[in-house]
């Protein structure tokens, strides 16, 4: 690998280097002060950067965000509920199978390919159905696609379920406010907009969804993503105590602590602001150059990345080209076109410079494959926007 590549995909992401050193500094172990104090901080941070209600719960536990969707799913569903999965792509049709792996009925809304469901569809199945819960992928990393959720945590309550987001390609990029927008389960990973080197399954829970946990009557079916395993070990962190079940991953705690220092310090509106300006000027360099792009309309498409469509005569050999000018983005995911597409991952300690350099590299890179366009023009584009930063 080359070092001086930049890497622009939905995950891992560039890190920030002092997030980075934070992994590399000595700690003596789990039950340190040190580390009691860098593990409560973090937690309490965590809240914050979720816009989480005071009573909320956060976790953090070693793993990816597939273990946190686990999580939500292992701790809430009891064999015989029912779940309704809003699907918009690849992590959808997951959290479906993660959810029928504990034993729920799960029944589908499922979005046309490159659009969202519409938030009437998910409140007319709630409402006819008795559900459990209900999930909704935020930023649906193989689409490019993005949920509205600010009423979903509403209608959910309304109609007796729990609503949880998986937030993985999203949470502390795009707008999210846990507490104004009552949803029970917000959950994202570390090597996401997070900014955390991969490794940590990152969820918060609302009140009612712990007194949902608590009023099981059949034991979680996963043993190490029981909360009743980590509930008492989150609170003695959060109330600056020692305390163990598992041994948690203390250099990326470490880094975390870290990131949302430094995502707090932005401050949240700043850090959605500058995810949409960045997004809107990489998206308007794209429609320069006049690709197409993966969601049907402008305004579902995702802030923290943006999925297009090879151009005729191009296909995926673009994504050498564009290496080869120094940037490295991700091909397709969603398998009904996974050959026909490519990803670019905006998110994160992100700059208007980085943006500058992708389009840059994959204006030359067309241009090379030969496809015909006027060099300068996505750059020309980008920039008028970026000003704005
Ligand atoms: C990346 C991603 C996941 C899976 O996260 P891992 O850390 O790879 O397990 C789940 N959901 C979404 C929306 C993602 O983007």
């Amino acid at each position: 690998m080359n070092e001086r590549e930049l890497l622009m995909i939905p995950g891992p992401i560039e890190f920030d280097p002092a997030v980075i050193r934070a992994m590399t500094v000595h700690l003596p172990g789990h039950m340190a002060p040190d580390f009691i104090q860098v593990f409560g901080r973090a937690l309490d941070g965590l809240k914050q950067v979720f816009l989480a209600p005071e009573d909320s719960q956060p976790f953090v536990v070693a793993g990816s965000g597939t273990l946190a969707m686990d999580m939500a799913a292992a701790n809430l569903i009891e064999p015989g509920d029912r779940a309704l999965v809003v699907n918009t792509g690849f992590f959808s049709d997951r959290f479906a199978a993660i959810c029928a792996r504990y034993g729920a009925t799960v029944d589908q809304l499922t979005a046309e390919l490159g659009d969202v469901v519409p938030m009437e569809q998910i409140a007319d199945s709630l409402a006819r159905h008795k559900y459990k819960l209900v999930t909704v992928t935020h930023v649906d990393t193989s689409t490019g696609v993005r949920m509205d959720v600010s009423e979903l945590g509403r209608i959910a309550r309304q109609n007796g379920a729990l609503s949880v987001v998986d937030g993985v390609c999203a949470t502390a990029g795009e707008e999210f406010r846990q507490a104004g927008w009552d949803i029970d389960i917000y959950l994202t990973a570390s090597q996401k907009a997070v900014g955390v080197p991969p490794g940590l399954a990152l969820l918060v829970a609302s009140r009612q969804a712990l007194e949902a946990f608590q009023a099981r009557k059949t034991p979680v079916a996963n043993y190490y993503a029981d909360w009743a395993n980590w509930l008492p070990i989150m609170q003695a962190y959060q109330a600056r105590r020692p305390s163990y079940f598992a041994t948690p991953a203390v250099n990326l705690v470490a880094a975390l602590d870290v990131s949302v220092g430094q995502i707090l310090a932005e401050g949240m509106e700043a850090r959605f602001r500058r995810h949409q300006v960045i997004s809107d000027a990489f998206k308007a360099a794209i429609t320069a150059l006049e690709l197409k792009q993966v969601p049907v309309r402008p305004e579902i498409a995702a802030n923290t990345l943006t999925a297009i469509y090879y151009p005729d005569g191009v296909d995926a050999g673009l994504l050498g080209r564009i290496r080869k000018h120094g940037v490295v983005v991700a091909g397709g995911l969603h398998p009904r076109i996974r050959d026909r597409y490519f990803r670019v991952g905006h998110m994160g300690v992100v700059s208007a410079s980085d943006v500058l350099a992708t389009v840059g590299a994959i204006e030359r890179a067309l241009a090379e494959s030969g496809y015909a366009l006027k060099e300068g023009d996505g750059l020309a584009a980008a920039q008028s926007i970026l000003t704005a930063l």
